[in-house]
């Protein structure tokens, strides 16, 4: 193993190399006191910023480009439950140490997904420390096409995207908590705990669709109250219509059991919208189009409160999904 230091200009020269994506409206990118940057005429900037600590949001011994990548990720994902368009990332990195090695893989788990979605980094700090790294991500959307947590409306339908509870497994697994999983079901689970997908093209596509969204990162349930909270309604989620994956009914079988995980489980990093009843058939086009499942799973209530009904329609308890697991 190299374990060879870089100095902080190396350091820097390594992440604008790799990580830059040339973009038009970058006017000034890394290499300045600040970035100087173009936003369009008629669209507005929505930024977003989250930390992840070692030992806090993710163990110790993860992978730097799986890191990196989450760091991105859930800035991304962020931005896509406003649905704003990515531009750019600003990123500060505390590091104990600066290994080249680390730094090489940081830098590419990086710039896989900034690449991915044409984010260009455009500057950051670098300071010395218990390892942390904070991301601020850039987007643009336009005026109207801002969605809201507080925009949910009497008799919207509830979508979310993908499927749940597969990250919340891949915890689980990863921390002994859940055994006996296949190899390969658990290396799926996991991955989706470690490489989140960030739902970009949808939350730009969900514009005059969606009323209210919010993405997934602390649990259904939890998140989807923020919405209620905001919005000044209540909801009714049907705990049988929830999203499962193929891994996650290899992994958990049992269809009650498999639903902690879905109302509780965080870190999918799914979107949770609300859309007129009558957008039913744009969502339905939506999702054949992105080839993502869009699954409509409860109703927006006048009524307050989140009541999550079981597959006869009664009101489930929350200790009856596992809340207090997590
Ligand atoms: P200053 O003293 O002006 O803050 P720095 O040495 O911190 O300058 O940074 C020099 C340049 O490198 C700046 O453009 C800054 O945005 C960029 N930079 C520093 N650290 C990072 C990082 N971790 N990722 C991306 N850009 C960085
Ligand atoms: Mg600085």
């Amino acid at each position: 193993v190299q374990r060879v230091n870089v100095s902080e200009f190396d350091l820097i020269a390594m992440l604008r190399e790799r990580c830059a994506v040339p973009r038009a409206d970058v006017r000034v990118g890394i290499g300045d006191d600040g970035a100087v940057l173009r936003v369009p005429r008629g669209r507005q900037l929505v930024v977003a910023m989250d930390t992840l600590v070692a030992g806090v949001h993710f163990p110790h011994d993860t992978a730097p480009a799986d890191i990196a990548w989450k760091a991105l990720a859930v800035n991304l994902s962020d931005l896509a439950a406003m649905g704003a368009e990515p531009a750019w990332a600003t990123l500060a990195l505390t590091l104990p140490r600066a290994q080249r090695r680390w730094l090489d893989e940081f830098a590419r788990g990086f710039a896989q997904l900034a690449r991915a979605h044409r984010v260009a980094l455009v500057g950051g700090d670098t300071t010395r420390g218990a390892l942390t790294i904070t991301v601020q991500a850039h987007g643009l959307v336009s005026p109207r096409g801002t969605l809201l947590r507080g925009a949910a409306r009497v008799g919207d339908a509830i979508y979310v995207s993908g499927s749940l509870g597969d990250a919340a497994a891949g915890l689980a697994i990863a921390q002994g908590r859940m055994r006996g999983v296949a190899r390969a079901v658990a290396k799926t689970l996991c991955a989706r705990l470690d490489r989140p997908t960030p739902r970009v093209a949808l939350g730009a596509a969900l514009h005059g669709i969606a009323h209210a969204a919010i993405d997934v990162s602390d649990g259904l349930c939890a998140d989807l109250a923020h919405v209620l909270d905001a919005s000044r309604v209540g909801a009714a989620i049907d705990a049988s219509a929830l999203p499962s994956s193929s891994a996650l009914r290899r992994a958990v079988p049992d269809a009650k059991a498999r639903r902690h995980w879905q109302l509780s489980g965080g870190d999918d990093y799914e979107l949770c919208f609300t859309a007129a009843p009558r957008a039913a058939a744009r969502v339905a086009q939506l999702a054949r189009t992105l080839r993502l499942p869009l699954t409509r799973i409860g109703t927006i209530t006048r009524r307050r409160g989140l009541r999550v009904l079981d597959e006869r329609g009664a009101e489930m308890r929350m200790s009856e999904f596992g809340y207090a697991h997590f």
